[in-house]
């Protein structure tokens, strides 16, 4: 059976080399007679495939030490409440950008914690990143949201002049294309936009950020304890460090993220151009904040939409249908999807058009 076009938003598409290394891997790690989902987390073995996996993060990634690596077993979600949790107080402000979806939840979880101050928000079309921020007088941190995967949104730069460190959920960009760390104290990304499996997180954060948490939390929702203990205070998700370290040495293999983030922009352009020249299609995100990650657009009627969704069915493009919550249509095109799958969905939008 031959393999779809696979537009999901998330699990989604991973690049295919690297399936086939882990379809190898889970009968047999690098040549032990022991697979990657056997192997003891103590063991030779798998330190080996942690520290390699970190080794080619920070290569790829140009972080220093300055930022520890850190694998939490729970996804995005989780650090919604982790991060209030360890840096906000009751007497705290945290400021938010607010984008979305992703931003919303993450607001209503500070609010347990502190107090929240919308700096910005794209309310009620989320069609933009704001460029203009009102921070308050002095938040303990400045959360934003890179890439808006509902929305199609997406931060070109990093909101300007944060009077703190910025949080940053990366979960549908991170290692799309060249990290700007400057100004950051945390960015988290659940890995399956762009980096491996579903319930793994990647974190990247200062050292002396994470040093500022507030003590007494228990050990594992204390970003300190996976600094201290390597990521290995209880047993990791073994398999979905594995997968991480394959995928951005497949990045590497790629040229990097420069190269990378360039090839992102001319599949996601090819999509723009089509969208923009339609006269039946329309792209949602303003020029200026669209994502190169998710294209979220909509046809003139439901009747239009519905015949897109049947046909890419048949030709085997799938996942095209947009998030729950918003309907319409989205293409998820991460660092894994292959341009000449862009192709085949413009000649589509272009056919459904003529049909029309
Ligand atoms: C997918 C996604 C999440 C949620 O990830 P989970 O693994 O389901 O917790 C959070 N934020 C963004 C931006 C996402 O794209």
């Amino acid at each position: 059976m031959s393999r779809k076009l696979n537009f999901s938003s998330g699990p989604a598409a991973l690049p295919e080399p690297v399936l086939q290394r882990a379809q190898a891997a889970l009968w047999d790690l690098d040549g032990t007679g022991i697979g990657i989902l056997e192997h003891s987390h103590r063991g030779k073995a798998f330190r080996a495939v942690l520290e390699r996996t970190i080794a080619a993060l920070r290569e790829v990634g140009g972080i220093g030490e300055d930022f520890a690596i850190l694998f939490i077993t729970a996804g995005a979600t989780h650090h919604f409440s982790m991060v209030p949790q360890n840096f906000l107080g009751e007497a705290d402000t945290v400021d938010v950008c607010h984008t979305g979806v992703w931003s919303a939840k993450v607001m209503a979880e500070a609010r347990r914690y502190g107090h929240v101050h919308v700096a910005c928000s794209s309310a009620p079309a989320f069609d933009t990143t704001p460029t203009v921020q009102t921070y308050s007088p002095s938040p303990r941190y400045v959360h934003y949201t890179s890439n808006e995967t509902i929305y199609g949104t997406q931060w070109h730069a990093p909101p300007a002049n944060p009077p703190a460190e910025l949080v940053c959920d990366a979960s549908s960009d991170l290692f799309s294309r060249p990290l700007p760390l400057a100004g950051h104290g945390m960015i988290y990304a659940g890995a399956q936009k762009n980096l491996g499996p579903s319930g793994i997180s990647l974190v990247i954060a200062r050292k002396d950020f994470l040093a500022t948490r507030r003590p007494g939390l228990p050990p594992l929702a204390d970003y300190m304890t996976y600094v201290d203990e390597g990521s290995m205070y209880n047993t990791p998700n073994t398999f979905g460090i594995y997968m991480i370290g394959e995928v951005v040495a497949w990045i590497r293999e790629q040229g990097g993220l420069a190269a990378i983030g360039e090839r992102n922009t001319r599949k996601a352009a090819l999509l723009y151009d089509c969208l923009d020249h339609s006269k039946v299609w329309r792209a949602h995100a303003k020029p200026g904040s669209r994502s190169n990650m998710n294209i979220t657009f909509r046809g003139t009627t439901p009747a239009l939409e519905a015949a897109l969704i049947a046909r890419a069915e048949t030709a085997g493009l799938s996942g095209l249908a947009g998030h729950r919550d918003v309907g319409g249509m989205r293409a998820s095109i991460y660092n894994a999807f292959p341009e000449d799958g862009v192709h085949r969905l413009v000649q589509l939008l272009h056919d459904v058009e003529r049909d029309a």
